[in-house]
């Protein structure tokens, strides 16, 4: 038996990297996974109970997709995107393009779908409730070179988080935050492409993201779902308001 069995999930950006590794994990554990992504093509996986394209900016799309699914356990936001550059490479636009994919979609999610989650929460039955937000080791937790924009939007999601957790803690909702180091994923791969045509070489690249690691290696996208499945499952029933580092010892 899956350590999600009778579980209704739903997670954003679940069509490739750290989503797409939590919603096939979620699957796999018995969770009924409805999976959603900008990109509808790349949510394959035929487990799936539905797939939804879904921009997470849109609030009215999103506030229908709550509508459809109905009442779920477990809300795993992911959807995020990494701005490169100092306070000087920001515009105002750049600004507020992050905070709206990175921390206002996480608020429009849990709007819509969080009073279905206190209902089902209230017949008491197990599984509980269960909200998890992609945060970032470059957030509140260490300042990071060229991650002006983005560790100001991952701050803002530890506090988004702390607030729900607080809001609801007496409800049986809980709220954490995932706060990764480098994960091997699409996205992470183009960044690496970037800084190799300014360094002269992928190589080398490749080899400065991993020395900032103090495990020597980037994490791999199921070593983050492994945790997502902990703060889904009532193993972690007592857990709430959590900003959990899986870093490989990179904000230590
Ligand atoms: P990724 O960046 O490779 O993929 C992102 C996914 O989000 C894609 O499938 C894309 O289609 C989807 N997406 C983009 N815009 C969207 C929108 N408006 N609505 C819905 N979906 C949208 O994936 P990743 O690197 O695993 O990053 C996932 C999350 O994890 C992000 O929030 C990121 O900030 C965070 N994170 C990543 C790392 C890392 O090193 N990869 C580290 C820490 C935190």
């Amino acid at each position: 038996m899956g350590r999600l069995e009778g579980n209704v999930a739903v997670v954003t950006a679940a069509g490739q990297g750290i989503g797409k590794a939590i919603a096939d994990r979620f699957a796999a554990e018995g969770a009924v996974v409805h999976a959603s992504d900008i990109n509808g093509e790349l949510l394959t996986n035929p487990g799936f109970a539905s797939r939804q394209v879904l921009d997470v900016t849109d609030g009215e799309a999103i506030a229908e997709y709550a509508e459809t699914v109905g009442p779920i356990n477990t809300l795993c936001n992911v959807a995020g995107f990494v701005h490169h550059g100092t306070v000087l490479q920001a515009s105002d636009d750049d600004w507020d393009f992050s905070f709206d994919l990175n921390v206002k979609s996480m608020h429009r999610m849990i709007r819509a779908f969080l009073p279905g989650m206190l209902v089902k929460r209230s017949s008491n039955e197990q599984p509980g409730a269960s909200i998890m937000n992609m945060s970032s080791g470059a957030s509140s937790l260490k300042g990071a070179p060229n991650r002006y924009i983005y560790g100001a939007t991952k701050a803002a999601v530890i506090g988004l988080t702390k607030a729900i957790a607080a809001d609801f803690a007496s409800d049986g909702l809980r709220c954490n935050a995932i706060c990764p180091g480098t994960v091997e994923s699409p996205s992470w791969r183009a960044r690496v492409d970037a800084l190799g045509d300014q360094m002269g070489s992928v190589e080398a690249a490749h080899a400065d993201f991993v020395a900032r690691q103090p495990m020597g290696r980037v994490a791999k996208a199921s070593e983050i779902a492994g945790l997502a499945v902990y703060l889904a499952s009532d193993e972690s029933a007592f857990v709430t308001g959590s900003c959990y580092k899986i870093d490989g010892g990179w904000t230590l």
